[in-house]
């Protein structure tokens, strides 16, 4: 049992160290050494950007996860094309850092080939943030932008019952000479990894995160947990999610987040579901004249004083961060783990 429940300092870990024990708590758990040390990447790559909601703390999830059978750790994703432009990636329950290393260079060449590609990614094990699928591909130089569902958690505007997902939403734009811009979010108020984070820590929440299970608003997390979180925006972020639901769910030939609960063990870890990746290459559908232009927006707005890009705070933080702070219980509870 890798549950923690405690309120001790913070240690610190290298983020080397920490890559290394997430290799071997994975490996432990059942997964090949390529597929741990991808989910090892995710994790390790999620805290020294900052976002700590889908860092270290995910690791016990992927270990109940892959113990439970419910995540494979040797799963082989499979390649095929559904079209001249789309690719599918059925990733066999593998976790999701896994196949999309599989899956996004042959999208890249897709794109380049086509001007606009899809990934139709089903049964992946999301547990992670997605900011790093769409900077592969901006990286490469393409335009991108992911989406998938989750449990449900969030009830949707005007409704009384928890029907949709945290269901993010990524989107990465390439900069010549700098790092892209990319926003990666969740689509209700607050992302869950960050509820169970407040909980844990016995932090309160904003107003507007979220209702106790009567329905009434709280700012307590564990009454969020054990009620429902609200969708970001009100109906407008609720619209979004439900488009998430449609085209990472029904349009992929996957659940949506309230059936994929009817089929879930409730380990903790994530159930294998879709995700779309849809990726554009910016030479081919603007003729080649589409950076000067963005680039004069985001002049604009870098002269707007207290301005900041999404994505700039996880570009700062990865330029210097080398060690993380980790809660000391559950350091102390993979640790046991490996050695036991
Ligand atoms: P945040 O609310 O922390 O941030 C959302 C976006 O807004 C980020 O791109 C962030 O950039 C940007 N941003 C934040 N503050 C500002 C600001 N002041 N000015 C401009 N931009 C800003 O993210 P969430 O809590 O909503 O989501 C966290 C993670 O959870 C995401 O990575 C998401 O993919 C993941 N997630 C994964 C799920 C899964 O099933 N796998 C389910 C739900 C969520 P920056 O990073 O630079 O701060």
């Amino acid at each position: 049992d890798v549950s923690v429940n405690a309120d001790e300092p913070m240690h610190t870990l290298t983020l080397e160290d920490m890559a290394a024990l997430c290799v071997r708590a994975l490996s432990k758990a059942g997964a090949t050494q390529t597929v741990a040390e991808a989910v090892a990447r995710s994790i390790t790559h999620a805290e020294r950007d900052g976002s700590t909601s889908h860092g270290f703390f995910r690791l016990s999830g992927f270990i109940a996860s892959l113990q439970s059978g419910k995540v494979s750790g040797h799963a082989v994703p499979r390649l095929s094309r559904l079209g001249t432009s789309v690719l599918l990636c059925d990733a066999q329950n593998a976790p999701a850092p896994h196949a999309l290393e599989l899956a996004i260079p042959e999208l890249i060449e897709i794109t380049r080939e086509c001007g606009v590609a899809a990934l139709v990614m089903r049964n992946s094990a999301h547990f992670a943030a997605l900011w790093p699928e769409v900077e592969m591909l901006a990286d490469a130089g393409l335009v991108a932008l992911a989406c998938t569902t989750y449990l449900p958690a969030v009830v949707p505007f005007g409704a009384r019952e928890k029907l949709f997902g945290t269901n993010p939403l990524a989107f990465a734009w390439p900069r010549a000479g700098k790092a892209p811009m990319v926003f990666d979010m969740a689509t209700s108020a607050r992302a869950l990894g960050d509820v169970q984070i407040a909980a844990r820590e016995g932090h309160r929440l904003e107003p507007g995160v979220g209702l106790t299970a009567a329905g009434d608003p709280t700012c307590d997390p564990n009454e969020v947990l054990a009620g429902c979180l609200l969708p970001f925006g009100g109906y407008k972020g609720a619209a979004l999610s439900l488009m998430i639901e449609l085209i990472a769910g029904a349009l992929l030939g996957q659940k949506t987040s309230a059936s994929t609960a009817e089929s879930d063990n409730r380990d903790g870890g994530p159930p294998p579901r879709g995700e779309l990746i849809l990726a554009f290459d910016p030479e081919i559908l603007s003729g080649g004249e589409w950076q000067a232009e963005a680039e004069r927006l985001f002049g604009r707005l870098e002269n707007q004083p207290g301005l900041r890009l999404p994505g700039a705070r996880r570009h700062q933080n990865r330029a210097s961060v080398t060690e993380v702070r980790v809660d000391p219980a559950l350091l102390g509870a993979i640790r046991a783990y490996c050695e036991s």
